[in-house]
């Protein structure tokens, strides 16, 4: 008989493990306590429309390979599409685009660099210089980045012009929060590596039509089963093994191996407490913290502007995506503002108000359009903050529980937490069972060469 997995949570994390493990043999059983797949990376439906509703936009990069491999696997490449050009906009209006030229990393952005108009030359020299610091710069204490960029000379103006517009939109935090390694690996990995490192893709449909149909055929296709609406309540654990999982509505559940891919506050509600209390794997897990994202949908009754998205600078929001007449006579255009502690207090009406002044000040063709809706959708704890240090408090995939693992954007998976970051720790997660049966297999997929 094959060995049973009990994947707790389906989220990117759970699902990139199920179809690590699902094709190698294992009988895989997902259970998700919502009614709906992917979990952050989800949508929901518009009661004033029905329309399927992204909780926010998400976006990859070019240096994402994980995250493409597993959206080859299931067949939902084809709703990626690729950005080649980035549009940066200043307060004034006045927009930069950022192209690669046919030349080797880092020449790539040269040009589109050389002729930004939100930087002077000295400035753009100071970033140049910086750049080239931060890449041979030793990561192994992670200390804050804010006083290495001070100590590089980089000015408050620079900081928010280059440095932390990167980064606020890349980690989901504020530069004065971020430690060296993450803000190192953004920069590195995104725009000094590889020339396609930096390409933004933007899916073409909302996160629930991508992570939808064929998803869901792919699991059934490999006898994943999956099942909605089941929460986890209590792992039980004897001898460091767990025995079986409660479920809220009562049952239990068992497998052989469990994968835990729920975020790390649940996990720690399905420990026992003296289970926690005994393995610094999982106390440690306490000293995370996590940071804000709020996504602001508005429909007006005309088009906004013709590019498709807009990085903004010295703004409230960091990025408008523009997608286009969604019925007809509404266009939708949605901002997203990251670390968005500056709302907290606040209520939507406030924040729909700053946020769609903006777009009017922005975006002469919306000065007298009509707002017809809007929606203000704040994940209060969208990711863990790559704050100096954090990887020493996010554990391994292998826990000190026999036959459990552990997966999520905040395990130990040298990424930030992203949509690659999910599938990776999915993906080690599955590496580490089949480790654990004496299959060992590369899962994970190289970097970009
Ligand atoms: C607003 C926002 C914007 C973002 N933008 C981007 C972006 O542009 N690009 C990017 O790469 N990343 C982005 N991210 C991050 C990305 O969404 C996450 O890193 C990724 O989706 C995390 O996946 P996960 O599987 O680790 O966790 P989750 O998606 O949180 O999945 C955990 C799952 O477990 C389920 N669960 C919880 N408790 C239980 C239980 N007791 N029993 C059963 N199931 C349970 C949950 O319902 C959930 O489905 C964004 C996140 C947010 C919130």
């Amino acid at each position: 008989m094959q060995p049973s997995v009990l994947i707790i949570g389906g989220g990117l994390a759970g699902l990139a493990a199920a179809t690590a493990l699902a094709p190698r043999g294992f009988r895989v059983r997902l259970i998700e306590s919502r009614s709906r797949l992917a979990g952050r990376a989800s949508s929901f439906h518009d009661s004033a429309t029905g329309q399927l509703v992204d909780t926010c936009q998400h976006v990859s990069m070019g240096c994402c390979t994980n995250l493409a491999h597993f959206s080859r696997m299931i067949g939902v490449s084809h709703f990626l599409q690729p950005q080649p050009t980035l549009y940066f906009m200043t307060p004034d209006r006045r927009v930069s685009r950022f192209r690669a030229d046919p030349l080797p990393a880092p020449l790539h952005l040269f040009r589109s660099f050389a002729f930004a108009h939100y930087l002077t030359w000295r400035e753009k020299l100071r970033v140049a210089w910086g750049l080239l610091k931060l890449k041979s710069e030793p990561v192994d204490d992670d200390p804050p980045f804010q006083d290495w960029l001070t100590k590089h000379g980089q000015t408050q103006r620079i900081v928010n012009r280059f440095w932390g517009l990167v980064l606020v939109s890349a980690l989901n935090e504020s530069p004065d929060r971020i430690g060296l390694r993450y803000a190192k690996k953004v920069f590195v990995d995104g725009f000094l590596k590889h020339r396609r490192g930096f390409e933004v893709e933007v899916p073409t449909v909302p996160l629930g039509r991508l992570y939808g149909e064929e998803l869901s055929r792919w699991l059934s296709e490999h006898q994943v089963d999956v099942l909605m609406q089941q929460a986890g309540k209590q792992l039980s654990v004897t001898d460091d093994r767990v025995s079986e999982l409660e479920m809220r509505h009562g049952d239990a559940m068992t497998a052989d191996y469990y994968i835990s891919a729920v975020p790390f506050d649940r996990l720690l509600e399905l420990l026992p407490m003296e289970v926690v209390g005994r393995f610094a794997y999982f106390s440690n897990l306490r000293n995370l913290e996590t940071s804000p994202i709020t996504g602001v949908h508005c429909w007006f009754d005309r088009p906004g502007t013709e590019l498709p998205h807009i990085v903004l600078m010295d703004s409230i929001g960091q990025w408008v995506f523009n997608r286009g007449e969604t019925s007809p006579g509404e266009w939708y255009l949605q901002v997203v503002v990251s670390a968005a502690r500056q709302f907290r207090g606040l209520g939507h009406e406030e924040v729909e108000r700053q946020v769609v002044g903006e777009l009017r000040r922005l975006l002469p063709a919306l000065a007298d359009a009509k707002l017809i809706r809007a929606r203000v959708v704040t994940e209060h704890a969208a990711t863990f903050s790559a704050v100096p240090g954090v990887d020493r408090w996010r554990p391994v995939q292998i826990s000190p529980i026999a036959n459990l693992f552990v997966a999520g954007d905040w395990t130990n998976t040298s990424w930030p937490a992203t949509m690659e970051g999910a599938v990776r720790s999915g993906y080690l997660a599955a590496e580490a069972l089949l480790e654990r049966v004496g299959r060992p297999e590369k899962l994970v997929q190289a970097d970009l060469a």
